[in-house]
């Protein structure tokens, strides 16, 4: 099996019936960048930028974000870079004294909401990801948005930045996408009115399960029923997909729930044609996008959209995926 992931790293990612799927990396450092590359992956689709502020005692400068940006684009070339603003709290702390303990962290003052009560910090970021954009192509996407008025003011504040490096004549690419993680169980159900505000989606599995089904992703006490194979699980996938189409937005799915083999054929059939991953797992995906055509998609999701328990969804995907190695 090895031998055979070696020889199609050079292959495209096509099924059978000749669609294209884009399988793009997650990264959590620049570095990384070439490792994704060198798995066959078609550019970044989940930059993780907030392992710049862990593990040190200070916040990382304008200049370190801007060399960390640099660095990634540098080694993607003309390839897509998705750059997600810092997803700070709950299970990612900073060593500075910004947070307080909080009973729930999960549901307090984490991700975009930390940021859009720390504006300095936020800014600072988008300085550098403007800066850094004109050195290839980069897209700046939310995490954690749960409505439009947190959406519209996290764009607002962009524009802000834009117009105080106008002020200052520092070049940026005005037109640089603007796009979300739909990763809570209310983004998914607003998608149509979110949409008209994204340039893309990106599904964020594993908050949306861990969201929807109210089950600590951490929690090795609960994680057996921790699983994207949940029916709930599955219909708010559904549902954001089917959003993004009408509203004709590029969507991709960046959760570990598109890492894993057994739910390849499933997101496919859903009408899934980017997925975003880490770079070990790129080979053994595309196998299977490779043997598979979208017709036994198709079959296999109505199938499993007509289940009831998370049991039965994970066996027979599980088989499925097994069936096409
Ligand atoms: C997610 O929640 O699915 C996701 C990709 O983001 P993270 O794992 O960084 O929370
Ligand atoms: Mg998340």
């Amino acid at each position: 099996l090895e031998h055979k992931l070696d020889a199609i790293r050079e292959k495209p990612a096509v099924t059978r019936d000749g669609v294209k799927i884009t399988l793009l990396g997650n990264i959590e450092f620049p570095d990384e960048a070439e490792g994704v590359i060198e798995k066959g992956g078609e550019g970044i689709g989940l930059y993780r930028t907030e392992f710049l502020y862990l593990n040190r005692p200070t916040e990382p400068s304008e200049e370190e974000h801007y060399r960390a940006y640099a660095q990634t684009l540098h080694l993607c070339g003309d390839r897509p870079v998705v750059i997600r603003t810092v997803d700070l709290g709950a299970d990612k702390y900073t060593q500075s004294k910004r947070f307080a303990p909080e009973p729930n962290p999960f549901l307090g003052l984490r991700s975009i909401r930390f940021c859009l009560q720390n504006l300095t910090m936020f800014k600072t970021q988008f300085r550098a990801i403007l800066r850094a954009s004109v050195l290839g192509q980069v897209k700046i996407m939310f995490p954690l948005i749960t409505s439009i008025q947190e959406l519209m003011q996290a764009k607002m504040i962009l524009h802000d930045v834009m117009e105080d490096l106008d002020e200052e004549g520092i070049a940026y690419r005005r037109d640089i996408e603007v796009g979300i993680m739909v990763e809570t169980p209310a983004a998914a159900l607003t998608g149509s009115t979110l949409a008209r505000d994204s340039d893309f989606f990106s599904i964020g599995t594993n908050d949306l399960t861990q969201y929807t089904l109210a089950v600590d992703r951490g929690n090795e006490q609960v994680s057996t029923l921790y699983s994207p194979a949940d029916p709930a699980v599955l219909r708010l996938v559904r549902t954001v997909i089917q959003d993004a189409y009408k509203a004709q937005i590029d969507l991709s799915v960046c959760g570990e729930m598109a890492s894993e083999p057994e739910y390849v054929m499933v997101l496919l059939g859903l009408g899934v044609r980017t997925l975003s991953l880490s770079a070990p797992l790129i080979p053994e995906v595309k196998q299977i996008i490779r043997c598979v055509t979208m017709e036994d998609c198709h079959l296999l999701t109505r199938k499993v959209l007509g289940m009831n328990s998370e049991r039965q969804i994970s066996n027979y995907l599980r088989n499925a995926a097994r069936k096409v190695l």
